[in-house]
This record gives C-alpha cells, sequence and structure tokens, in this order.
C-alpha cells in the first residue's frame, strides 16, 4: 500500500520544508513552527472576543478609530452632565414634602348645630380665622374681671371690647351659621350669633351693641370667615361705639376670645 502523495497524511509525511516567513534555526519542524503562530492568532483573537464582549455592542461595528469616536462619544458628553446630579437631590426634597401632603390626619366629621325655627345644620370643619374688626389693636377692656363702667354693668367682662370706630363693619371670625340675629338682646343689644366647627369643636362667636338696622345676615344663613354681619354700634348697655365680642364653646362657659383669635389669626 503506498503512501498518498496528496493531501494531510502526504503532507505529514513528507521531509520538513521550512516556510518562507520563517526565520532560519527558529524551527526545523514545518508544523511545530506554526504552532505558536497559530496560538499567537487565537489569543489575538481571544483578546478581541474579549473586547468586543466587554464594550457597548455598537463597538463591535466600528471599523475604524473615526466611527470608534462617534461611538464613544456620549461617554464623555454623560461625564460632563454629571453636575445634574444636585437636581436629583432637589427632586429627593420635593418627593420629600409630597410624602407629607399625603400624610395628614382625616377631616373631623361635620357638627350638627341646632337653629332655631331652622333645624339641624351640618357644620364643616375650617381653619379659616380672621379679625372681627379692622384694627384689632384697638380695644378697651379685655376679657375677665374689671371694675363696672357703668351702673349695672357687669364687673367680670365676660367678652372683649374692640374700638375700631363707630360703623366699622363687623365680620364673622369663620365659616359657620347664624344661630341668633336680633335687635333685642338686651344688654348685648342688636346682637348675632354665629356657631363654627373649630378643629372639630363647636365654637359660638357673639357680637354686640351693633347698630340698628345694620344685621346684615339672618338666622339659619351659613357665612363664611370675613363676611359681614352688621356695623359697630353702641346699642344696650354700652357707654359708647364698640364691638362686645363674646366667645364660648358647647357648654357655655366664655373664654378670652382675644387670646384665642391672637394665636390662630396669622
Ligand atoms: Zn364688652
Amino acid at each position: 500500500m503506498t503512501p498518498p502523495k496528496h493531501g494531510r497524511r502526504a503532507a505529514n509525511t513528507s521531509p520538513a520544508r521550512p516556510t518562507p516567513e520563517l526565520r532560519p534555526g527558529t524551527a526545523r519542524n514545518g508544523t511545530a513552527s506554526l504552532r505558536p503562530a497559530f496560538s499567537i492568532i487565537a489569543m489575538s483573537f481571544a483578546a478581541a472576543m474579549m473586547v468586543a464582549t466587554s464594550v457597548p455592542a455598537l463597538a463591535v461595528t466600528a471599523t475604524d478609530s473615526e466611527a470608534r469616536a462617534s461611538v464613544y462619544a456620549p461617554v464623555e458628553d454623560t461625564i460632563d452632565y454629571a453636575p445634574q446630579t444636585v437636581e436629583v437631590g432637589s427632586d429627593g426634597v420635593m418627593s420629600q414634602l409630597a410624602a407629607e401632603q399625603y400624610d395628614v390626619e382625616a377631616a373631623p366629621p361635620p357638627i350638627t348645630s341646632q337653629v332655631a325655627s331652622v333645624g339641624n345644620v351640618q357644620l364643616i370643619d375650617t381653619n379659616a380665622i380672621v379679625w372681627p374688626v379692622q384694627n384689632p389693636t384697638k380695644r378697651s377692656d379685655g376679657f375677665g374681671p374689671r371694675s363696672a363702667p357703668c351702673s349695672g354693668c357687669s364687673s367680670s367682662h365676660d367678652g372683649v371690647d374692640f374700638n375700631p370706630g363707630n360703623g366699622t363693619p363687623v365680620v364673622s371670625i369663620a365659616d359657620g351659621v347664624v344661630v341668633l340675629a336680633t335687635e333685642n338682646g338686651g344688654g348685648l343689644g342688636v346682637n348675632v350669633e354665629v356657631q363654627h366647627n373649630i378643629g372639630g369643636e363647636l365654637i359660638t362667636s357673639s357680637y354686640a351693641h351693633m347698630q340698628y338696622g345694620s344685621i346684615a345676615v339672618s338666622v339659619g344663613q351659613q357665612v363664611t370667615a370675613g363676611q359681614q354681619l352688621g356695623l359697630v354700634g353702641t346699642t344696650g348697655q354700652s357707654t359708647g361705639p364698640h364691638l362686645h365680642l363674646e366667645m364660648f364653646g358647647a357648654d357655655g362657659v366664655r373664654f378670652d376670645g382675644f387670646a384665642w383669635l391672637s394665636a390662630r389669626v396669622g
């Protein structure tokens, strides 16, 4: 059986023939000398594959330096925009405020107010509080014990006296419903009472000594904070034009309306 003269087996059995690229002395056998060359090519290919798989996919298609430069250009842009992380911080603050806004207590239920000749009126909670007159700093008598200003006047002042001037508009201190509107209020003269739901608590405000014919509301009427009720006068047991404001809770006990308003009006 004669060995084939062509093909792989023929080459293997042939005497060594140095390839033109090989320098003398580097290898005695052609097959052996090709192994390092294949290994270098294989390693280079493996290295290229590692680069290709460790860079963005677009980089694989980059066949020249100009294309690669355009591929990597966005990376440099990202570095330039790095200071925008400051805006991320401000966004975090805003989301924190939003979370606080969601963390609110449920509104208290309405309070049922019994209004004579009208029936039950539902009072919704309100936090808008205003002064009953302009220039609330002008006052004469405060709340509490005092020397009676007139014969028959009480020595224990159940309210606060505001002196903004005769004819000054008197307004409701908060949203509510009118429960009393009379020109025959005895010592209180022309008198209006308004009931409010302040934080779930029934509060009544009473406005006294107003001018005859100045009442601008009627019993059962819903009013808003700042809505005019009448005008400052001196009707009833009064020594001069002023607003006598009384405030009390569901128990009817009067408290210091000026201190109460001072703590709530901005
Ligand atoms: Zn008074």
